[in-house]
């Protein structure tokens, strides 16, 4: 139910912020409004025990301001955790901004949204996500010191899309090797769905390791020019979900493992970059399960990007970044493994990691 179609009197039963599912225990959320600019935006603070909440911003067409409310909540949430099982001593945040990247995003918009980050002293800090470029980042920095990923010329570590890549092809060619009893990728099927700044990279390593790749987009341009680029075919049909395949990759947006889907998805492994692909994680994760199909949790294989922004702030290098991305597969492994001998779901399983390492250091912090 949309808020501004409410009464009053539903308004109160259904307690419309913190009381929906995607509320959980979020410190803080900002509402960020310029109407020069026209930026409208939100940020949500999930959990600071670890350290800052760090996250990228998404520019997105949201349908409503609920959806973008959600979403902020989801992603926000899911950062906590990306940064707690990386061992990253961060916190979870992220933005969006309503409003179509392509059209509405201004340099003016850009700036006034890093004054909104600024005023938050620290407590967030940003980075890309869908919709941002580096660029973006870069005006960013021009208002605010609380940014990350920008430009290697401007003293940044630049794009993380290429590392969130290399390290879903990571988490991926663990749970093949978890699932398949190899981590070998040739010859399996592997269906792409979303191949922008991450899905493109994927597809690069899938190739260069013999996958037979298929590509899904709803950008007619980028399938031709990856499809032609790397010699992998597009899929045309109306239903991916019902597509024979070894592995679904979802690098689109979150939620795509839904009411809808989980009961046809064919593939044996889903590992793909997008955020929260889960629609609901207890739910459909326990599906997933039941049906045999291996799901390497999304915070912990695209924890990639975040590795290589932490960089940012702690000043290490491309090897570390490497060294640390490349851990995502003996992490996957062991939370694949773990999961099985305690009969939970993959992302149960993480998420139990990313909470203790939160608990033990809530524990410390008051001490
Ligand atoms: P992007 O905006 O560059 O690419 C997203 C692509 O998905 C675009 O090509 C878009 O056209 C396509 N798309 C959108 N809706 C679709 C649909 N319904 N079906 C098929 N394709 C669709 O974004 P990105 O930076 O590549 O990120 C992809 C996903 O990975 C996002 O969910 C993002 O939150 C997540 N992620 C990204 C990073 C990073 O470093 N960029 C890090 C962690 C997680």
């Amino acid at each position: 139910m949309i808020l501004d179609v409410m009464k009053p009197s539903e308004i109160k039963k259904v307690d419309p912020v913190f009381g929906q599912l995607s509320f959980d225990d979020h410190e803080q959320v900002v509402f960020c409004n310029d109407k020069d600019t026209g930026l409208k935006a939100i940020i949500g603070i999930h959990n600071t025990v670890l350290g800052p909440a760090l996250g990228g911003t998404r520019m997105w067409q949201y349908k409503n301001e609920w959806e973008a409310l959600n979403d902020a909540l989801r992603l926000s949430r899911g950062m906590t955790f990306k940064a707690a099982i990386t061992g990253l001593n961060l916190g979870g945040g992220k933005a969006v901004i309503i409003g179509d990247a392509k059209t509405q995003k201004t340099p003016e918009l850009m700036k006034r949204f890093g004054e909104f980050v600024h005023s938050l002293s620290g407590k967030y800090i940003t980075a890309e996500d869908v919709g941002m470029e580096t660029s973006d980042m870069d005006l960013v920095r021009e208002v605010t010191p609380y940014v990350t990923g920008i430009s290697e010329s401007k003293g940044g570590a630049g794009n993380p899309s290429p590392i969130t890549a290399y390290g879903v092809y990571m988490g991926m060619k663990a749970a093949a090797k978890y699932q398949f009893g190899t981590e070998h990728l040739e010859n399996k099927k592997v269906f792409v769905q979303g191949i922008g700044h991450v899905g493109e990279t994927l597809v690069d390593h899938l190739v260069k390791e013999g996958a037979q790749v298929v590509i899904a987009d709803i950008n007619e341009e980028r399938l031709q020019a990856v499809s032609s680029k790397y010699g992998v075919d597009i899929y045309r049909g109306d239903d991916l979900y019902n597509e024979a395949m070894d592995i679904y990759a979802p690098c689109a947006l979150g939620a795509t493992v839904n009411d809808d889907t989980v009961y046809k998805i064919k593939a044996q492994v889903i590992a793909g970059a997008a955020n929260n692909q889960l629609a609901v994680e207890d739910v459909h994760g326990r599906i997933l399960q039941e049906r045999g199909i291996v799901y390497a949790p999304d915070f912990l294989i695209n924890a990639g990007g975040i590795i290589n922004v932490y960089a940012e702030l702690e000043g290490y290098g491309k090897q570390e970044i490497i060294r640390k991305t490349e851990n995502i597969y003996n992490t996957t492994l062991e939370i694949l493994q773990n999961a099985n001998a305690n009969g939970i779901t993959t992302n149960h399983a993480a998420l139990n990691i990313a909470k203790d390492r939160i608990a033990t250091r809530k524990k410390e912090n008051s001490k």
